[in-house]
């Protein structure tokens, strides 16, 4: 990477995963970071997600960012890869392993099923691991050791957020079984890496925030600003997914997409059709308005007149 450290007041980023082409949600969250950045004299990174190998669609990720080149997205500094981060990972997971807050766990899926309680996040882990494995098992996953320590965040957009992780999420994998290094992990060690001050994404993963926040302490790594956008849900109140292929954005069609996105987050829009990519992106950086974005944690697309011609 090619990023000076001196003097950075904002440093964003946007993190897709290559499970599909950029649909409509996606392009939210990209637009969101990026005004939220740019309105601030801030960088704007992107990080490619490609940590579960078994989840990627091949040629993804040159789908995704030939996207974000044609809506005219313009990011600092060389695109990550967090393929390419196992060891920054694997000597995460050791130090904590090493400090007894990670540990070894055995238990198959069927196993916790039959002893868990379900919490909002599903299945609460019971806790069988944590003081040592079953003579003759092997570890299979590494699971955080959490506390009753109360995480409290203030989200920008939707207010304060409260978890106590031990009682409502259980302790949760940072290795999984199958030797990938868990998203939760991986986003925590990777946005302290890269210096990102600011984090603003859809609200699905608010959720995920407090273990985030958590991993930040025991790590002794700063906490960056979140900012959750409400997300584009379907009329079943279902995210718009890459894997399913929802309303892929057409990469042809610019300007169309960038103007609803724009409305979708309930900005100002331009008195008339801009004529160029770059005439969008300046009036919308000028236009930039946190406060206007609705606090709900999502807004079903067919709500929306203008959205309409995208189901
Ligand atoms: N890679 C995640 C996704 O595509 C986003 C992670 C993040 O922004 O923290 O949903
Ligand atoms: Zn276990």
């Amino acid at each position: 990477m090619h990023i000076s450290n001196i003097n950075q007041s904002y440093r964003g980023r946007f993190a897709p995963s290559p499970t599909g082409p950029l649909h409509f949600g996606s392009l939210v969250a990209a637009m969101g970071s990026y005004l939220d950045a740019r309105s601030c004299d801030g960088e704007w990174l992107v990080r490619i997600e490609d940590l579960d190998r078994t989840r990627e669609i091949d040629g993804a990720t040159q789908l995704i960012l030939g996207t974000l080149e044609k809506f005219g997205f313009h990011w600092d500094g060389e695109i990550t890869y967090q393929s390419r981060r196992t060891e920054a990972y694997a000597a995460a997971v050791e130090k904590l392993t090493k400090r007894q807050l990670a540990y070894p766990c055995t238990c198959t899926r069927k196993e916790i099923s039959e002893r868990a309680v379900n919490g909002a996040e599903g299945a609460i882990y019971p806790g069988t691991c944590r003081h040592g494995l079953a003579e003759g098992r092997e570890g299979r996953s590494i699971r955080i050791l959490t506390s009753e320590q109360i995480i409290n965040i203030t989200d920008t957009i939707q207010g304060p957020l409260t978890q106590q992780i031990d009682r409502e999420i259980g302790d949760f994998i940072i290795r999984r079984a199958d030797g990938y290094h868990a998203y939760q992990l991986a986003v925590v060690i990777d946005d302290a890496w890269q210096g990102i001050t600011h984090i603003v994404r859809g609200a699905d993963l608010l959720s995920s925030t407090p273990r985030q926040v958590f991993l930040q302490k025991l790590l002794r790594l700063s906490q960056p600003i979140y900012t959750h956008l409400p997300l584009v849900v379907d009329n079943q109140g279902r995210k718009l997914s890459k894997q399913h292929r929802d309303a892929p954005v057409d990469p042809k069609q610019p300007m169309d997409a960038l103007l609803q996105a724009l409305a979708f987050l309930h900005q100002p829009l331009p008195p008339q059709r801009p004529g160029s990519l770059d005439e969008f992106w300046q009036w919308a950086t000028a236009h930039w308005s946190l406060a206007a974005i609705p606090a709900t944690r999502q807004i079903p697309a067919s709500s929306l007149k203008y959205l309409n011609s995208l189901r």
